[in-house]
C-alpha cells in the first residue's frame, strides 16, 4: 500500500561534518544551537517522471520541539530522499532526516511520464538560533544522495510566521507515558467523524492502539511510547471520505481520500499544510490518520504519516502494517497485489529499505547477523504453488471489486485466504527461520524478504518477522536516547 521505490542503496554517505561533540551533554548543545521551537518549512514539489522542482511556501513556528535532543543526526540512511539543516556560517551540520513523500510515489506511475503534478510537502525541524542553510538531496540510481535543492532561513526574519498555532478540537491522551523528547509521540488524528462522532473516534483509536502493543516490539516498547488522539470534526454529511469511484465526495477536515494515483484501497490527503496545522496542537514524532469508515483501506509513506480506516475486519492488522512503513522505513514484503507504480527496483540496484534485499551477494546480506547457520541463502520455498494460489485470490478480489462486492463479501474473501496461506507457509521447512525467501517488493523474481511469513507480507496472524522488529525497535530508539 504504497510504493517501494527503484533506488539502489550504498550506505547513505554520512555527512562530513557534524553537531560539534564537547564537554557539554546532548541536550546542552540542543538548547545552545537551538531554541526548543519546532519549525516548519513547506514547500511544493512539483515535477514529472523526467524533472522535480522545489517551490517554497514558507516558515511557520509550531510549538516545542518533540524529538530527541539528542538524535540530530540521521543514523539510519533511509529515504528516498534527505532534508539537511546546517549552520550557515560555520557549514556544521545541524540536523538531517531521511524521507519518502507522495512525490516519489508520483514519480513511479503511469501518469507522470506524460503530465506535470504538484504536491504540498513539508519538513519539521528544532528551529536553530541562527541562520541556516538548508538542503533537500534525493537518492540517484548508485544508492548516493545528490542535492536537488538549497535554500537559507533567518528565524529572526519577518519571513517566518509565528502566528499562535489555531486551536480546534480536542486532544485526548491515551497513553502518555512521559517526556516528549525522551518518547515516541505517536499522534492519531480524526478524519471523516461528523461532529458528534468523538466518542466513536476515542473507542476506534483506543481499539487500534491496543492492536499495536499486542504486537512486538511494540509491546516490549509500551513505556516507550507515548500515544495522542486528537479529534476534529469533519463537516457536511459523513461519515467518511470522498470516494471517486462511488462518485462519493466529502468536504473531510483532512482531505483524506480513496483511489489515491487511482488505486481503490489507497488512502492519501494532499493537503499538508491543513493537515500540518491541526497537529501542531499536540506533540508529535510519527502521526496516524484513523477514518471513519466502513470500506477497507489504508497507506503508509516513510518519515509522513499512515492511514487506516477503521471500521473494517483487518483494522488493527492494518494500522500496524502501515506504521511499519511510515515509522520504520520497511518495505512492503508482498508482489502479486496490483499497484500503481510502474518503475521496480532496477537489476543490479540495491533496495535502501531494512527488510528487502536484491541479494547482490550473498555473503554479504544485510541482516546476515541473524540469519542462523545451516539456514540457505537464497532460502528455497514453494514459491510457484503460493503463487498460482495468491494469483486465483487477486482474480478473485478484482471480480469482487468489478460486481461491487459489500466489505461484507470482501472480508469472507480475506479470510479464506487467511485460512489456506497461514498454514502453508507454516509448513515451510525454514519457517520461522531467518534467509532469503524471493518474492517481495511487488516483485516475484530478484527481490527477497528475510522470513517466510510476516506482518509486511501477508495479513496471516504472525508476527514482524525478525529483521522488521529489529527495524522498529531501532526507529524507537532515534526517538528515546
Ligand atoms: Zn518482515
Amino acid at each position: 500500500m504504497r510504493h517501494v521505490l527503484a533506488i539502489p542503496l550504498l550506505l547513505a554517505a554520512c555527512s562530513t561534518t557534524s553537531v560539534p561533540t564537547g564537554s557539554a551533554g546532548p541536550a546542552a548543545r540542543l538548547d545552545a544551537r537551538f531554541t526548543g521551537a519546532t519549525l516548519r518549512f513547506e514547500y511544493d514539489h512539483v515535477g514529472t517522471a523526467a524533472e522535480e522542482h522545489i517551490a517554497p511556501h514558507g516558515f511557520r513556528v509550531e510549538g516545542p520541539w518533540a524529538g530527541s535532543s539528542t538524535q540530530l543526526e540521521d543514523p539510519t540512511g533511509f529515504g528516498l530522499y534527505r532534508f539537511t539543516v546546517r549552520d550557515r556560517d560555520s557549514g556544521g551540520l545541524l540536523w538531517s532526516r531521511g524521507f519518502s513523500s507522495i512525490y516519489g510515489e508520483w514519480e513511479t506511475t503511469g501518469p507522470a511520464k506524460t503530465s506535470w503534478r504538484s504536491f504540498q510537502e513539508s519538513q519539521r525541524f528544532p528551529e536553530p538560533r541562527a541562520p541556516a542553510a538548508l538542503t533537500l538531496e534525493k537518492r540517484g540510481g548508485d544508492g548516493a544522495f545528490r542535492e536537488i535543492w538549497r535554500g537559507e532561513v533567518d528565524p529572526a526574519s519577518r519571513f517566518v510566521d509565528r502566528a499562535p498555532i489555531p486551536r480546534e478540537g480536542r486532544v485526548i491522551d491515551l497513553h502518555v507515558q512521559g517526556d516528549p523528547s525522551t518518547q515516541v509521540d505517536l499522534l492519531l488524528l480524526a478524519e471523516g467523524y461528523a461532529e458528534g462522532r468523538e466518542a466513536k473516534f476515542e473507542a476506534d483509536a483506543r481499539r487500534l492502539v491496543d492492536a499495536l502493543f499486542a504486537t512486538e516490539p511494540w509491546k516490549s516498547r509500551r513505556a516507550d511510547v507515548s500515544v495522542r488522539a486528537l479529534f476534529v470534526p469533519s463537516s457536511g454529511p459523513g461519515p467518511g471520505i470522498s470516494n471517486p469511484r462511488k462518485g462519493i465526495w466529502r468536504d473531510s477536515a483532512l482531505g483524506c481520500s480513496f483511489n489515491a494515483f487511482d488505486s481503490d484501497r489507497y488512502v492519501l490527503t494532499y493537503e499538508d499544510r491543513r493537515l500540518r496545522e491541526v497537529a501542531a496542537q499536540a506533540p508529535y514524532d510519527a502521526l496516524a490518520l484513523v477514518i471513519d469508515e466502513r470500506k477497507y483501506g489504508g497507506g503508509g509513506i516513510y518519515g509522513l504519516w499512515s492511514t487506516v480506516t477503521a471500521d473494517t475486519e483487518p483494522a488493527g492488522y492494518v494500522f500496524v502494517h502501515e506504521l511499519g512503513h511510515s515509522f520504520a522505513g520497511l518495505a512492503d514484503e508482498y508482489y502479486t497485489s496490483q499497484v500503481a507504480y510502474e518503475t521496480l527496483q532496477a537489476p543490479g540496484t540495491e533496495p535502501w529499505e531494512p527488510n528487502a534485499t536484491a541479494l547482490l551477494d550473498p555473503r554479504r546480506l544485510k541482516w546476515g547477523d541473524l540469519v542462523e547457520s545451516g539456514t540457505p541463502v537464497p532460502t528455497p520455498w514453494r514459491q510457484a504453488e503460493y503463487d498460482k494460489n495468491d494469483l486465483a485470490y487477486q482474480a478473485r478480489r478484482q471480480e469482487l471489486i468489478a460486481a461491487g462486492a459489500t466489505e461484507e463479501q470482501n472480508e469472507a474473501l480475506m479470510r479464506s485466504v487467511r485460512e489456506t496461506s497461514g498454514p502453508f507457509l507454516r509448513a515451510e521447512p525454514w519457517f520461522g527461520r531467518t534467509g532469503a525467501f524471493e518474492g517481495s517488493s511487488y516483485v516475484a523474481k530478484g527481490l527477497y524478504r528475510p522470513q517466510a511469513d510476516c506482518i509486511m507480507f501477508t495479513r496471516n496472524p504472525v508476527p514482524f518477522c525478525a529483521v522488521c522488529r529489529r527495524a522498529l525497535d531501532r526507529a524507537i530508539d532515534l526517538y528515546t536516547r
